[in-house]
């Protein structure tokens, strides 16, 4: 397992596994603080492919000016570890000057999806997510790239940015690793303090609940919300920011669900730490569940 920091070594090494070796790369796009759900992701690009490089890169475009972009959890060394259990070819971790080289001045907007739910709540952080990722694509050239349903508004985001900028890499989504409790895994997660953690289990159940009421047959997206919004708001440490059911391709604002896949998702706040998950309706079921046994 190589570490690399420089844009330029990074694009040489894979030019020469594309050209020289003809073997396949597949790249899992991390800002670090590894977790199971990060792992899950590295584990199918280690299946799936021949070389697999996992970016580390805590993407201060992304964040907005009063955000966590300061005291994101950073640990390399304790990363580095994690992933050297799962055969790594490589790790790039470039400073902040290597992907944002001096007077950086383009930027990706994908619009439409963009501006909904995290979009509406985070101004600006989409319009990050799909410039760094465009760099980080355009430097690994990636066959795959490795995504978790848990951020589903970045993977809707990603998927549309690679077909409209004809990016020759296939986006891989896998499910969301949670906890016993059903807390979704997340480096915001060590912001919680013990009773934050024990109520911040209230988001998963209350998505639970939505999702039996839609398989019980409610239609009426307001009522779904509704459920969802009640369940939040009766755990006192809660603070609900937004519920939403949106199509799942388009992220339209639905008001009846029919047969296409639907996502109801969350943001809250326990204390300081704002967390989002999401579960999807109608969903052609693979079976796993990804919960941690
Ligand atoms: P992050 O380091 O938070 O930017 O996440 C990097 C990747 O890991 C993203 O594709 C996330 O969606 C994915 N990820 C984060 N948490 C989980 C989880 N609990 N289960 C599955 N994937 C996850």
């Amino acid at each position: 397992m190589e570490i690399i920091n420089r844009r330029q070594r990074m694009n040489s090494v894979s030019r020469k596994v594309r050209r020289e070796l003809d073997q396949t790369m597949g790249l899992v796009p991390t800002m670090g603080a590894l977790h199971e759900g990060h792992l899950s992701l590295v584990r199918e690009a280690r299946r799936m492919c021949d070389i697999v490089i996992v970016s580390v890169f805590v993407n201060p475009a992304q964040f907005g000016p009063q955000e966590d972009f300061t005291r994101y959890p950073r640990d390399l060394t304790k990363d580095t570890m994690a992933l050297s259990d799962y055969s790594v070819d490589y790790i790039f971790a470039p400073p902040v000057e290597e992907m944002y080289p001096k007077n950086f001045s383009t930027y990706v907007t994908v619009e439409g999806l963009s501006e909904q739910l995290e979009g509406a709540a985070r101004p600006g952080h989409f319009r990050g997510v799909a410039t760094v990722l465009t760099v980080l694509f355009n430097i690994v050239r990636p066959d795959f790239a490795f995504f978790g349903q848990k951020d589903a508004q970045q993977t809707i985001v990603v998927r549309r940015l690679v077909r409209d900028l004809a990016c020759d890499t296939e986006i891989v989504v896998l499910p969301t690793v949670r906890e016993e409790s059903g807390l979704a895994l997340s480096s915001r997660n060590a912001y919680l303090d013990k009773d934050e953690r024990r109520a911040a289990s209230v988001i998963y159940r209350a998505l639970e609940h939505a999702e039996a009421a839609f398989l019980s047959g409610e239609r009426n997206a307001k009522k779904i919300a509704e459920a969802v919004r009640v369940q939040i708001e009766a755990e006192p440490r809660a603070r609900l920011e937004y519920v939403g059911v949106n199509d799942a391709e388009t992220l339209d604002k639905l008001e009846r669900l029919d047969d296409r896949p639907a996502i109801v998702s969350v943001a809250a706040y326990f204390g300081k730490t704002r967390l989002i998950d999401n579960i999807i309706l109608n969903r052609v079921r693979s079976g796993a569940t990804g919960r941690l046994a």
